[in-house]
């Protein structure tokens, strides 16, 4: 029986089948780690990424449990491991630098560290990779002008004058979607929090072999990301959202540090060059309504952006792209799969944007301050449990 492309019908019930055309807009961390699971379960995949150079920023990522489950799902873990550092803990110190606890952080995957921390340029060049390998087109400086969904495929217009059909769009372009905005006009705009975050690159000393979180009013941590390189970040208050020009960011992210405890204060010393100092304002978005509409779907930053308090952004953006390609490939219709897409994935990104807009908010003085080991243990247990 004939069938709109992309479906096959099986006993009467309509199926997705294996090569379903999908366009992924944003080969970003969502986009890219979508593309492989897709591909992987047989669809044909094509990515548009706005930015004609494909760069990402040069500091670091922390990846915990999840996400090591999630690379191994993913078929990626020699590659990432081999480019990242593993560790097993999470250590947590007051303001003045004084030691508190040591969180064990679960092993999700047996046989392998529990947790990741890797330079972002390492990362998006592994996911860059081996979705080209895997056989995603990737198509560079292309956005989205115009889509059309008449419910049986998606026809799209591009910036550079080509066009085409898919039978599913995902929006993976970040916390500033252009298709959110396509699909959900009336969704409220990303929202600053009043906390900015600076960070920097350090070679890592020989010690510094987990994760290290600071408690306090100013948020610091120190992150292990190679055998030579570890990265710091620094959560200031910034009323009014300042914007700092480039020249003077590294006497400005020194003048943050001047209460910081001995370690953390001998390190500040070292940052002297503004083009090594990335500071950006703290933002969050949660779609607490649908997250598709018709053949086009949300994920990542896209759909629920937080922000780095728990380190887990960029985790629940690649186990969305396992679970929309399972989906999609079980579900009897497209409809049936982004709904059980999201429902699985709802309560776990709500968790993780609500728990780290209250630790943001609780270093602004707006709640309680919190304890760092008790929020660390409560966010493993949660992501601990299957996607
Ligand atoms: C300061 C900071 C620190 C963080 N630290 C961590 C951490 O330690 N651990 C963690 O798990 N997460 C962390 N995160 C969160 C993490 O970076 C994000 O959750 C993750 O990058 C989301 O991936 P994404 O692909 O959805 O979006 P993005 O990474 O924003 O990627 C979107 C992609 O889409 C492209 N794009 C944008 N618009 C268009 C368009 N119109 N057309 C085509 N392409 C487009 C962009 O160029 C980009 O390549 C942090 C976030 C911040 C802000």
């Amino acid at each position: 029986m004939a069938t709109p492309r992309g479906r096959v019908r099986v006993r009467g019930v309509e199926k997705p089948m294996q090569d379903a055309r999908v366009l992924i807009v944003g080969g970003g961390i969502a986009g890219l780690t979508s593309a492989i699971a897709l591909r992987r379960a047989g669809h044909r995949v094509e990515v548009i990424e706005r930015d004609p150079t494909w760069s990402v920023y040069g500091v670091g990522i922390i990846q915990q449990s999840n996400v090591v489950r999630a690379m191994s799902m993913l078929g990626l873990l020699e590659d990432y491991l081999g480019a990242g550092f593993g560790f097993d803990h999470v250590d947590v110190f007051r303001p003045d630098g004084t030691h508190v606890a040591t969180v064990p952080s679960p092993k999700l995957t047996p046989g392998y560290p529990a947790n990741v921390g890797i330079a972002r340029p390492a990362l998006h060049k592994i996911l860059g990779d081996r979705a080209k390998a895997c056989g995603a087109q990737v198509r560079l400086g292309v956005v989205v002008d115009s889509l059309r969904d008449d419910g049986r495929g998606v026809d799209v217009a591009f910036s550079d004058g080509s066009e085409g059909r898919f039978d599913v769009v995902i929006g993976a372009d970040g916390l500033y979607s252009s298709i959110r905005q396509m699909i959900f006009p009336d969704a409220p705009p990303p929202r600053f929090t009043g906390q900015g975050v600076w960070r920097h690159n350090f070679e890592r000393p020989a010690d510094l072999v987990s994760l290290h979180v600071y408690d306090g009013p100013i948020g610091m941590g120190l992150v292990p990301l190679s055998q030579h390189l570890m990265y710091m970040y620094v959560t200031t208050p910034e009323p009014g959202n300042p914007r700092y020009p480039r020249e003077g960011l590294a006497a400005a992210m020194r003048s943050k540090l001047q209460h910081a405890p001995p370690r953390i204060a001998e390190l500040a010393e070292r940052i002297q060059d503004d083009d090594q100092v990335v500071y950006k304002p703290l933002e969050w978005q949660f779609l607490t309504g649908d997250w598709h509409k018709g053949r086009i779907v949300l994920v990542g930053d896209a759909v629920h952006a937080t922000t780095p308090h728990l380190g887990q952004g960029a985790g629940m953006a690649i186990e969305d792209s396992l679970v929309l390609a399972e989906e999609l490939s079980r579900a009897g219709s497209y409809e049936e799969a982004f709904r059980a897409y999201r429902n699985r994935r709802f309560e776990r990104c709500k968790f993780i944007v609500e728990r780290s807009r209250y630790i943001c908010e609780s270093q602004l003085g707006l709640h309680p301050p919190v304890d760092q080991a008790f929020e660390t243990r409560q966010m493993f247990e949660v992501i601990a449990a299957p996607i």
